[in-house]
């Protein structure tokens, strides 16, 4: 497997910023809800003790999205300060090519797929 070219690291570096910018959006909402308590439409709807539940769990939810925000946009981050070591691309377990077409479906993937796989089975 061949080294990833400029033109790759490029298009894969965008894809990468993309996803952490989209991220970090999703992110700004989770954390600033609207002054004053208009438009928040889960809170309107505490009308029976189930619907509380309801409530509850679905702001339990985004609690949970947000936390999983935070956790892939650290990810991301570190993909991207790869680009500036030239570390990126290599597997951090064996050193070899992760190789491209997989970090095209992953971008942020620090392992090839053999590792990858035996991390996975442990
Ligand atoms: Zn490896």
């Amino acid at each position: 497997m061949a080294a990833l070219d400029q033109g790759q690291l490029a298009q894969l570096r965008a894809t990468l910023e993309a996803r952490l910018a989209a991220l970090s959006g999703l992110n700004d909402v989770a954390e600033s809800p609207p002054a004053g308590g208009r438009d928040l439409p889960v809170s309107e709807v505490e009308t029976s003790p189930a619907d509380k539940a309801t409530v509850r769990l679905l702001n339990d939810l985004a609690l949970e999205a947000a936390g999983h925000n935070a956790a892939q946009m650290q990810v991301m981050r570190k993909a991207l300060a790869k680009f500036e070591d030239g570390s990126y691309g290599l597997c951090e377990e064996c050193g070899n090519d992760i190789g491209y077409s997989r970090l095209q479906a992953r971008p942020e993937a620090r392992l090839c797929i053999a590792c990858q796989t035996r991390f996975e089975k442990r």
